[in-house]
């Protein structure tokens, strides 16, 4: 197994670090409800995307109505 031949120095491991950190999201307001979502994804409250309605809801779902 290949093993390294210098101690990397808390120095410079911290500074190959210095660029790992997580950085926020860029969240874009939903044109149908106004809640926070996803860039280019469909909206997690209205299940909408672009103006269309594209996931149906839970709650509109009549699953009687299904079944019969
Ligand atoms: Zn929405």
């Amino acid at each position: 197994m290949a093993v390294p031949q210098n101690k990397i120095t808390r120095s410079k491991r911290n500074m190959r670090r210095a660029h790992d950190s997580l950085v926020a999201g860029n969240p874009a307001e939903c044109p149908n409800c106004g809640e926070l979502k996803r860039p280019h994804h469909v909206c997690g409250a209205c299940g909408h995307y672009d103006d269309r309605e594209v996931v149906a809801q839970a709650d509109e779902i009549d699953l009687d109505e299904d079944a019969a």
